[in-house]
């Protein structure tokens, strides 16, 4: 019998979870599954390994008010009395926010839950959901060794200069600072580049994460050297319903002239904003590219300006670039956001194979490009398996 990792992704309204073989790294999940509508309407959906979809009652009765440590301790129930193929001797999680103390995975013991809480106000969207799914666990296994894995960890080797905001320095001392996210991401890929590009997966790399929450990070040696989110995932990249970065000052205009307190102004820059904000009729790039409507064009143009502005900066953090990867919901499946963001970047030696490109081939650069350009699938749970094998 085979021992499995229990993969937990706890996002807002939704916990990603699956099952990985505890030996042997890059078997596929046992099985793999989403509890969606936390909040509104819960549902849940499973696969197992033969992709099978797994019709059960595990949620039955389960309306608005359950919350994310009842929907795991839930799917726990059903996870120890169904047949895997193996017992679950580890959890893993993904963690937004590991702060400037955590650099990579960590098990987690009471010190750690500890340090966790304290990072509650930095990332207070995300940061309890993940920690009620470990305290659910812990409560129902109180013996089964926990992993947290970071979104921000990979950027903690970024230089000092491409941490600090231009803020009085007490402000940076007590970590109002840059520390990225999307980390999990970045380290899948970064993993996987030498199998691509060979040597030049330690160039100069951009990887572009374009999901519902989109970011970028600059690469060089294969570690982070600049990313374009901030202190929260709001910054950077106009996003699904993210503003990404704004002028700071409309957000004191908006409070001084508009009404609109912090709340508003939070909701406003979080889900009202980006491609929904713009288009007026959704954040998801297949209804934009299907809709004829200019107001959808338009923002599909903003969103695909402002990736080309963000990766040129990245460029000259990097001195120069060697690759572009695509990834994510958005990088790996729109031909049409890969082809506008590539046509601005032909001043850095970016040429694209409109054929590959519309192909969603792994390279869509054409051979006499002077930067590669690749489309690589990531794969956020993996990186979160591996690490709780690492550590246990
Ligand atoms: P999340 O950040 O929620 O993990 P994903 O990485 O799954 O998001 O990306 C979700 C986004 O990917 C959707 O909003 C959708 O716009 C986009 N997407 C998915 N498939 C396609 C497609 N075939 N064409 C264009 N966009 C797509």
């Amino acid at each position: 019998m085979t021992d499995l990792i229990l993969v937990l992704n706890a996002g807002s309204s939704s916990i990603k979870f699956a099952l990985h073989p505890a030996a042997g790294s890059g078997r596929k999940p046992a099985l793999t599954g989403e509890i969606g509508g936390i909040g509104t309407a819960p549902q849940f959906k499973a696969r197992n390994a033969g992709g099978e979809s797994l019709d059960t009652e595990v949620l039955a009765g389960a309306d608005a008010t359950a919350d994310h440590a009842a929907l795991v301790a839930r799917l726990l129930d059903w996870l120890l009395a169904g047949e895997w193929g193996g017992r679950i001797s580890a959890a893993g999680h993904r963690v937004v926010h590991g702060g400037r103390q955590f650099d990579g995975p960590v098990l987690i013991d009471a010190k750690v839950m500890q340090a966790l809480e304290q990072l509650v106000p930095l990332a207070p969207l995300h940061q309890p959901h993940s920690l009620a799914a470990i305290r659910a666990i812990a409560e129902r296994l109180p013996e089964l060794p926990q992993v947290a894995c970071f979104d921000t960890a990979f950027h903690r080797t970024q230089p000092r200069l491409a941490q600090l905001f231009a803020l009085p320095r007490h402000l940076s001392d007590e970590g109002i600072i840059r520390y990225g996210f999307h980390g999990l991401s970045y380290h899948y890929i970064a993993g996987v580049l030498p199998d691509h590009l060979g040597k030049r997966a330690d160039g100069r790399i951009i990887v572009a994460h374009l999901g519902n929450g989109a970011s970028m990070c600059a690469m060089k040696e294969r570690r982070s050297i600049a990313t374009s989110m901030g202190f929260t995932a709001l910054d950077g990249l106009m996003m699904g319903r993210r503003s990404g970065s704004i002028d700071p000052g409309v957000l004191i205009h908006l409070q001084e002239n508009k009404g609109l307190d912090v709340a508003a102004v939070g909701r406003l820059l979080y889900s009202e904003s980006g491609l929904y904000g713009v288009s007026g009729i959704s954040n998801d790039m297949r209804d934009l590219e299907a809709s004829a409507d200019p107001h959808a064009r338009e923002a599909i143009d903003l969103f695909c300006y402002r990736a080309a502005l963000e990766l040129s900066s990245l460029a000259a953090a990097l001195e120069g670039l060697d690759a572009i990867v695509f990834t994510a919901g958005i990088g790996e499946h729109s031909e049409m956001v890969r082809r506008l963001v590539c046509a601005r970047l032909s001043w850095l030696g970016v040429a694209l194979d409109q054929t590959a490109n519309e192909a969603h081939a792994n390279r869509i650069s054409t051979t006499d490009s002077a930067v590669d350009v690749l489309v690589i699938p990531t794969d956020e749970e993996a990186v979160i398996a591996e690490a709780a094998r690492h550590l246990i």
